[in-house]
């Protein structure tokens, strides 16, 4: 899994989460050279941002054969966003699912800026590979997380800067579980331990509650949707490890 594909370089869109330092990872096994980007759009934990830093600093230490590859990285602020949209990333409020049936976490085309961003920087820096973590298998409604969108945004990015991006996301077709177990394959259980300890993906910034799949407050769609794919990550992979064995375990 950790063949060198391309002799190019990469920017990948990191957030902090689980998903995007599982994509900076892929990245990072596959170019020669990986850059980072980040946006900071007023989000009303802060907590991603200050893991963004955390993980990059224990990937150069701990995995010394990523850390040449490993460049700069760039913090974009987009804090104009939350002048245009109004949702539970930016303001006080609870999780809750809207009549359209998407979560109110939604920001109305937030990976089409991003990426549009991420775009502009590659241009600059030269980078023609563009790495994000977007999902259409737990994607939670997010119609900019979809193939097609991301599809239809590469041709729009290439035509427009007149320059061929292509847009990687490969954890397109993944569900959680196999997102834990792509971090596996990549770097083997120190790659799990970190994202599980630094990677933050709760929406209400809990820090301070550990699981076996990390840290959160245990109760928000993005807490349920990373301990379920833990949950079968662990029983596909190591029965018995990782938590406490089942009282009616077979083997009693
Ligand atoms: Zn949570």
């Amino acid at each position: 899994m950790s063949q060198i594909i391309q002799r190019e370089a990469a920017l990948v869109l990191f957030s902090g989460g689980q998903d995007s330092t599982t994509c900076l990872a892929w990245a990072l096994a596959r170019f020669d050279q990986v850059e980072t980007i980040g946006f900071d759009y007023g989000q009303r934990h802060r907590v991603e941002l200050d893991c963004r830093q955390l993980i990059a600093a224990r990937l150069r230490r701990e995995f010394p054969h990523w850390a040449d590859k490993l460049g700069a990285d760039h913090v974009i602020d987009l804090g104009v966003l939350g002048q245009i949209s109004d949702t539970a990333l930016t303001r006080d409020a609870a999780i809750a699912y809207e009549k359209t049936g998407l979560p109110n976490t939604f920001v109305p085309g937030r990976n089409l800026l991003f990426f549009t961003f991420a775009a502009a920087t590659g241009y600059r820096r030269g980078l023609r590979h563009l790495v994000g973590g977007m999902c259409e298998t737990d994607y939670s409604g997010y119609p900019d997380c979809r193939d097609d969108t991301l599809k239809a945004l590469q041709a729009v990015l290439s035509l427009g800067m007149d320059h061929r991006f292509a847009i990687h996301t490969p954890l397109m077709w993944r569900d959680k579980a196999a997102t834990w177990a792509l971090a596996r394959d990549l770097g083997g259980t120190p790659l799990v331990d970190l994202i599980r300890e630094e990677s933050h993906s709760c929406y209400n910034g809990d820090r301070m509650h550990r699981h076996d799949w990390g840290y959160g407050c245990g109760a928000c769609p993005a807490c349920d949707l990373r301990r379920a794919g833990w949950d079968v990550y662990v029983k596909n992979c190591h029965p018995g490890e990782g938590r406490d064995p089942p009282i009616n375990s077979r083997d009693g």
